[in-house]
This record gives C-alpha cells, sequence and structure tokens, in this order.
C-alpha cells in the first residue's frame, strides 16, 4: 500500500536574493543542510511522499526550485515491477527524470545562471573519462550517472521532489516563449530526436512508427519537424493514434482491426513488445532502418533474423540522447501545440497516487505531469 504523504511542508531555507544564494568555504560550514520532499519509491507499488534532505550546492553545483516533472514510462516501471530492463531497485530511490525548475541558489564557482533563472534539468551525468565518452558517444557512458535510475549501486536519485542541487553543466536555459510546464518536455523529445538521428536523414522518407505512447508521439513530431515524407503511425488505442494525427501523422492503423500492408524506407519500433518486432521487420522495405526504440523486457525474445539478413535490414539500436536537448527545447519553444497535445493532465505532487493511476492507461492518458511546486 502506498503510505499517507507525510506532513513535512518544503523548508525555505534559501531565499532568492539572501547572501546564502552564493556560498563561501565559510557558509558551507555555518549552513546545515535543510529537508525538502521527495517521492520515494520503496518497492512495487510503495511509493511515499517523504522527507529528504537538501543540502547547500558544492561549488560548481546549484540548487533548483523543481516546478514540473513528467512521468515516464520508466518510473512507472519501477513503480509496478521494482525495476525497468536490467536496472533493479536495491534500496530506496526517488524517482523522476524529466524535470524542470528555478534556479534557487548558486554554489560558488557557477557562473553563467543567476538565481530565479527557468532551467530545464539535463538528467544525464556522464563520466567524461570512458572510452565511449572520450568518442563523444556520452549517451552511451558506461559509468553514467542518471537522475532516478537504479543502473547503479547506489542508485542516482532522480528529480521528483520540492527542490534539488545538480551539477551546472545538467543545466539547460529556456528559450525565449518556453514556459516551465513545457520544458520537461525537453527530456523525453530529446530521446525521440535522438532515435531519429539514429535512422540518418530522414527528409521525404517514408517512416513508420510503431507504438503512440509518449516517445512513439515525440517521434512523430521530431519526424513532422525534420520533413519527413508519409508517417503511418500504429497503436492499439484510438486515443493514442488521435494524439498521432493532431502531431501531424499522414495515417493512423488500429491493429486490432486494421492491417499495414505497406512497407517503409524506415521503421521505428516505439512500442517495447516482443510480439511486435516481426510485424516492424515485415514492414521495413528491403534494404532499409530499422530503429529500435522501444525497451524489450530483461531476457532474450526470438528474432526472425534471416530477414533482417536476407533483406539487408540495418538494424539499429538507440539509447537515450547527448546533445539533442537544446534541440528539442527549441522545437518545444517553436511548437507549443506538441506539449498541449501531449499533456493529458497535470496533479499536484501530494496526488501522486492519482498521478500514477492514471499515466499507464493509454486508453485515455498520453503524458502526465507532477506541479512539483504544489
Ligand atoms: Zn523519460
Ligand atoms: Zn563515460
Amino acid at each position: 500500500m502506498p503510505a499517507q504523504p507525510v506532513p513535512t511542508k518544503r523548508q525555505p531555507c534559501l531565499q532568492a536574493g539572501s547572501i546564502l544564494n552564493v556560498y563561501t568555504e565559510a557558509s558551507h560550514n555555518n549552513v546545515g543542510s535543510c529537508l525538502t520532499e521527495a517521492l520515494v519509491i520503496h518497492a512495487p507499488h510503495d511509493l511515499r511522499l517523504d522527507p529528504a534532505p537538501l543540502l547547500p550546492p558544492g561549488p560548481d553545483k546549484v540548487q533548483v526550485n523543481m516546478a514540473w516533472g513528467g512521468i515516464c514510462g520508466s518510473d512507472l516501471h519501477y513503480f509496478a515491477h521494482g525495476g525497468v530492463g536490467a536496472s533493479i531497485l536495491h534500496a530506496p530511490m526517488v524517482l523522476g527524470h524529466e524535470v524542470s525548475g528555478t534556479i534557487g541558489a548558486l554554489g560558488r564557482d557557477v557562473t553563467g545562471f543567476s538565481v530565479g533563472e527557468a532551467v530545464a534539468i539535463h538528467p544525464a551525468q556522464p563520466c567524461g573519462h570512458c572510452p565511449e565518452c572520450a568518442r563523444k558517444q556520452r549517451n552511451l557512458c558506461r559509468n553514467m550517472q542518471f537522475l532516478g535510475s537504479a543502473a547503479r549501486d547506489p542508485h542516482t536519485d532522480g528529480g521528483f521532489r520540492r527542490a534539488m542541487t545538480v551539477k551546472a553543466t545538467q543545466l539547460h536555459t529556456l528559450p525565449p516563449g518556453l514556459t516551465l510546464r513545457q520544458a520537461c518536455l525537453a527530456e523525453p523529445l530529446s530521446v525521440a530526436l535522438h532515435a531519429i538521428a539514429r535512422a540518418g536523414d530522414v527528409r521525404d522518407r517514408s517512416v513508420m512508427v510503431q507504438g503512440a505512447g509518449p516517445i512513439g508521439l515525440l517521434i512523430v513530431a521530431g519526424l513532422v519537424h525534420h520533413g519527413a515524407g508519409r508517417i503511418v503511425v500504429t497503436d492499439l488505442e484510438d486515443f493514442s493514434l488521435q494524439c498521432a494525427t493532431r502531431l501531424g501523422a499522414s495515417r493512423c492503423y488500429n491493429t486490432r482491426h486494421a492491417a499495414v500492408e505497406e512497407e517503409f524506407d524506415i521503421l521505428v519500433e516505439a512500442t517495447g513488445v516482443p510480439a511486435a518486432l516481426p510485424a516492424a521487420i515485415a514492414r521495413t522495405r528491403r534494404g532499409g532502418i530499422l530503429v529500435q526504440v522501444g525497451m524489450f523486457p530483461p531476457g532474450d525474445i526470438p528474432v526472425p533474423i534471416a530477414r533482417i539478413i536476407n533483406r539487408e535490414l540495418d538494424f539499429r539500436g538507440t539509447f537515450r540522447f547527448d546533445t539533442e536537448f537544446d534541440a528539442a527545447l527549441a522545437l518545444l519553444a517553436e511548437r507549443p501545440e506538441i506539449a498541449d497535445i501531449l499533456v493529458t493532465r497535470q496533479f499536484p505532487l501530494g496526488d501522486f497516487a492519482a498521478a500514477f493511476a492514471l499515466a499507464p492507461d493509454r486508453r485515455q492518458a498520453a503524458k502526465i505531469l507532477l506541479s512539483l511546486s504544489t
């Protein structure tokens, strides 16, 4: 059973404009941590709003008063199963990696940001010195710390909290006109833009997006933006397909009732359902590209591999994102309807139980947001 929210309220220990906003070594010793509230997953179906310490920012860090958080499929997996893919929960962890907020306090050495500024938080902290980081494939960093991820021990706490401290290098300023509420979609849109980049040049190509969950939908938005030709979307839920149509899909099929007969230059598999992979392979034209963005459950799955070989399909994985974050923010500012179409509903953080109950219901929900300041 989810525990009742604890009555702790955010402690306004740091006020914008106070002398504590820039820390000195001496003030570090004098200013103790204070308490904030965080949404902590303890075990499957055991999600609690717990008091959490809020440390003053170290020299290269920034304290952010959180504004909005998007609930992601991985958050839902931690909630439902206590893990996602190979990341298994061994200890309580703060969820959330699609987050935005305003700067509350700056560490001593931080430049280029100011207190009160609106920011989106890049959830990734690559190590900077492994072979993948050296090759500038930082999303593949073998020592990655990613907000709200149990991939490593100890786990990396996430951003569903009233306030948090992050590295200044993780902050991205919002382009003019973009709201904090829209900005929390930059993370999943970055995933979508990276998946599209993995397909190469999509201009005038025919593309099928298999699966119209939030990532599939954002891929549709990105494909439209990048000038793809015919964009066909499949899903099992009419609600999701209506969202895809509004985002600019050329044609949608509910595969409960109708089968797609065409073949496509590019196939983006965004369901992560093993049974859907043979259809994705069959719908990719000879010599075409299949980008696998959906994350399959742990373990091996059967694949009709001969159809990949003798039709010379290019089967490409895609994982998270790296430098796409600013492009995602810019696209959200340029096309505000993306957020309007994606966001189904928002809940105050204290109503997390209702938010996590609605979010997985694909018949009526695309992206669900938590308001982290109310
Ligand atoms: Zn996400
Ligand atoms: Zn690395």
